[in-house]
C-alpha cells in the first residue's frame, strides 16, 4: 500500500509522473529507446531539455522578460559557490534564517565581503528577521525563502535597489510571488520538481558579466546559457522527471492551484498542532512555512506511542531534522489533503487515548 510520505526531500511526486516516469525508461515516446540510453543530443532530448526550460519560464511568469532558465548539477549546494563566483565582486549581503543561509554565506566569504544583514540563530533560527538595514553598495542581496529544517518561511520580500538572489529549494512552484522582484532563482529539483540531480537556475541575463574574476566554464552561468544548458551531459532523466512534474503542475492549474492545495492542507495541520493540547508549533505563528511544518510533543513521554502510531497509519517521514527535533510534515505540491487528514487523524487519536 503506498505510503503517506512526508519526506523532506527527496520527496513525494505525483503518481502520474511516476508512471509516466517509468514508462520512459523502457520505451522513451515509442522511440524504441529508453530515455536512459538516449544521446543527450538527439531531437528527441533536446526537444525535452527545451520544454522543461520554457515551461519553469512559463509557470513563473517570467517569459520575455530577460530571464533564461537552466538546468544544473551539484544540488542547491553548488548554487551556494556559484552565486558568489557569477556576482560578487566586493560586497554582498546575505540575511540568516537557519543552516542553509548559513552553508550559502560560508561560501560567498570566500569571494568577498559578506554582509549579515540579519540573523534568527538566537533563537534556534524559528522566525524570519523583519527589521534589518540593506547596505546600499552592495552586489547583491540573497536570502532563502523557505527555511526546509525550521519551518519558517519568508512572506515578504525586502525592496532593494541590487539584485536579489534567493533560494527556493523547497518552495518553488508552491505560491504565488512576485517572481520578477528576483533576478536569480535557484532550487535544487528534489521538491516540488523532480528528482535528486538536476537544479534549476533562472537568472535574469543583465545581471551576469559585471564580476573581474575569470570563471571557470563549468561555474559560468553564461557559459551554460549559452549553450542551452548542454555545455556538458546534463542529467537527463532528472530534467525528463522535472519536466513531467512541471507538466503536471501546469495541468493541474499552475500555480495558483499549488497554492490553494498547499494552503488547504496548511490550515488543516497547523489548526490541529494549535488545538491539540499534546502538540506545539516550532515556528513563530506568522513565519510558519507552508511546505515543512515543524511541531513537538508537549510530553515527550509520548512519543514511543506517537511514533508507532503514525507508523501504523502507513505515514513515511515525519520524524524531525536533528537540529529541531520532534517532527516535521513536509507538504510539498503531490502530497494530498488525504494524506494530511491521515496525520492529523492520528494527533486526535493520540490526544483521545492519552
Ligand atoms: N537550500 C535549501 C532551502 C534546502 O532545503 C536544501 C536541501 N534540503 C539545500 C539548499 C541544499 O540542497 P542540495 O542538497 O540540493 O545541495
Amino acid at each position: 500500500m503506498k505510503k503517506h510520505n512526508f519526506s523532506a526531500g527527496p520527496c513525494v511526486l505525483p503518481q502520474e509522473v511516476f508512471q509516466e516516469a517509468s514508462q520512459a525508461i523502457l520505451d522513451f515516446n515509442d522511440t524504441g529507446l529508453s530515455i536512459l540510453e538516449i544521446s543527450h543530443r538527439s531531437a528527441a532530448f533536446v526537444s525535452v531539455m527545451e520544454e522543461a526550460r520554457q515551461l519553469a519560464l512559463e509557470l513563473l511568469g517570467l517569459e520575455n522578460k530577460g530571464y533564461k532558465a537552466i538546468f544544473l548539477q551539484g544540488g542547491a549546494s553548488m548554487q551556494f559557490l556559484m552565486t558568489a563566483y557569477n556576482l560578487l565582486q566586493d560586497k554582498a549581503a546575505y540575511l540568516n534564517t537557519g543552516t542553509w543561509s548559513s552553508k550559502a554565506i560560508k561560501e560567498a566569504k570566500l569571494f568577498g565581503e559578506v554582509v549579515e544583514v540579519a540573523s534568527s540563530k538566537d533563537q534556534n533560527f524559528n522566525y524570519i528577521p523583519k527589521d534589518y538595514n540593506i547596505p546600499e553598495d552592495i552586489n547583491y542581496f540573497h536570502c532563502t525563502s523557505n527555511n526546509t529544517i525550521f519551518g519558517t518561511q519568508m512572506k515578504n520580500f525586502p525592496s532593494v535597489d541590487a539584485p536579489v538572489v534567493c533560494d527556493m529549494s523547497s518552495d518553488i512552484f508552491s505560491r504565488e510571488l512576485d517572481f520578477s522582484q528576483f533576478d536569480l532563482i535557484y532550487a535544487g529539483a528534489q521538491k516540488n520538481m523532480g528528482p535528486a540531480g538536476a537544479t534549476l537556475v533562472v537568472v535574469k541575463e543583465d545581471i551576469l558579466g559585471k564580476v573581474n574574476r575569470q570563471i571557470p566554464s563549468m561555474m559560468d552561468y553564461q557559459v551554460h546559457i549559452e549553450k542551452d544548458s548542454m555545455f556538458n551531459t546534463p542529467p537527463v532523466y532528472a530534467v525528463y522527471v522535472s519536466l513531467l512534474t512541471l507538466r503536471w503542475i501546469k495541468d493541474k492549474g499552475g500555480i495558483k492551484a499549488m497554492e490553494e492545495l498547499n494552503n488547504k492542507k496548511a490550515t488543516l495541520l497547523y489548526n490541529e498542532i494549535d488545538r491539540n493540547p499534546l502538540f506545539k508549533g516550532f515556528a513563530a505563528t506568522e513565519d510558519r512555512s507552508t511546505m515543512n511544518p515543524t511541531f513537538n510533543l508537549t510530553d515527550e513521554s509520548k512519543k514511543e506511542k506517537f511514533d508507532s502510531m503514525w507508523k501504523e497509519a502507513n505515514i513515511n517521514g515525519l520524524s524531525g531534522h536533528r537540529s529541531v527535533g520532534g517532527y516535521r510534515a513536509s507538504m510539498y505540491n503531490a502530497l494530498s489533503l488525504e494524506s494530511v487528514q491521515v496525520l492529523v487523524d492520528v494527533m486526535q487519536k493520540l490526544e483521545k487515548e492519552a
